[in-house]
């Protein structure tokens, strides 16, 4: 019955699924031995190279296709993923994407940037610290391309709406399936949280599939109260749209603020540490921005007991690699140096 009110939503295939939920033994090992940690491989959702919002544009774009649009609009900052998909999605189905970017034009354009390029986007920087500024100037360049006679489609930061949103609960449902058929029963889920879409698609979830699990996110830039908030409104709003009254109340939303460091983007020593012990371990790059971040956050909390004794606990890979090519350049250039160093005078 659930299934049915899932599927009546018009869908445009853009990702590689089901996603493999991978068993992470060397990196549990290294972490708490008597965790069982599952990586959801929502990396590798394809799309110019993957991540989760290839799972949200498919509800979103055919809903795009399905108003006429021929040209899309979205918003980010300058190494937004969400912005790459998009531009990817465009391409796909053959329509325009114009990327209105929150902050300053970098030369020469690296990781997500020279893919936006490549990928044939119109790139528009806006550089305020506030998004109301970025959506003035996406209504105002929507507005002159209907007048040139265009169909344009705008989609929120992140495609973080109760449609894209359904991304996630069919995420969910995925793992549920894959969880079954390795015969584990999931604990605990934890996810980045940058727009809190994915977070709210999970929860949305757990309730649609009477699945009881406690979904942990971990912020990537604003403080706990906020997403608590966002989360919860998006989270209804899409239960609405599945014809169901679920309520998630904020103060049930748990999300940790404790492992952003010093801001949107910027990675401290802990995130650098979690995204080279994954790498070392199993062989799975995170990224600087968000899952290096999550994975901080999943390390901390299992070093301090929070996950109970003998659980099962699934992070969801969420993407960004491309990142690490821009904002990691010098970092890990400058430890690797230090390494050589100490090994040609020890
Ligand atoms: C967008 C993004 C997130 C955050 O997802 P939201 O649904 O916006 O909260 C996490 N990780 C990566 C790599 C992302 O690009």
């Amino acid at each position: 019955m659930e299934k049915v009110e899932l599927s009546k939503f018009k869908r445009v295939k853009l990702a590689s699924l089901p996603t493999e939920l991978e068993e992470a033994n060397r990196f549990s090992g290294s972490v708490r031995s008597d965790l069982n940690i599952y990586i959801k491989r929502d990396d590798n959702t394809g799309l110019a190279l993957g991540g989760n919002k290839a799972r949200k544009l498919e509800y979103l774009m055919a809903d795009a296709l399905e108003k006429g649009a021929d040209v899309v609009l979205t918003t980010g900052g300058p190494q937004s993923n969400h912005a790459r998909m998009t531009a990817a999605a465009a391409a796909k189905l053959g329509i325009k994407a114009v990327l209105v970017l929150r902050g300053k034009n970098s030369s020469p354009h690296q990781g997500n940037l020279l893919l936006d390029d490549l990928l044939g986007a119109e790139l528009i920087f806006v550089d305020t610290d506030d998004y109301e500024d970025v959506y003035r100037e996406m209504d105002r360049i929507s507005d002159e391309l209907a007048r040139e006679g265009k169909t344009p489609y705008i989609i929120p930061v992140g495609g973080s709406t109760p449609l894209g949103a359904l991304g996630y609960v069919n995420a969910f449902e995925e793992m549920i399936a894959q969880a079954e058929k390795e015969g584990i029963k999931v604990d605990y889920v934890v996810n980045a949280v940058g727009s809190g879409g994915t977070h709210a698609g999970l929860l949305v979830g757990s309730k649609l599939f009477h699945y009881d699990v406690e979904v942990i996110g971990i912020s990537s830039r604003e403080e706990r109260e906020y997403f608590a908030k966002e989360i919860s409104r998006i989270a209804g709003e899409c239960s609405r749209l599945l014809g169901k009254d679920y309520e998630f109340p904020p103060e049930e939303i748990v999300v940790f603020d404790e492992y952003t460091g010093p801001g949107y983007g910027i990675p401290e020593e802990r995130t650098l540490s979690a995204i080279k012990l994954l790498a070392r371990t199993e062989g799975i790059i995170l990224d600087p921005v968000y899952t290096g971040k999550a994975m901080a956050g999943l390390i901390d909390l299992a070093r301090k007991n929070y996950f109970k004794p003998n659980s099962t606990v699934v992070f969801f890979h969420t993407g960004g690699a491309p990142a690490n090519f821009e904002i990691l350049v010098n970092r890990v250039k400058e430890e690797v140096s230090d390494w050589a160093k100490s090994k040609s005078t020890g």
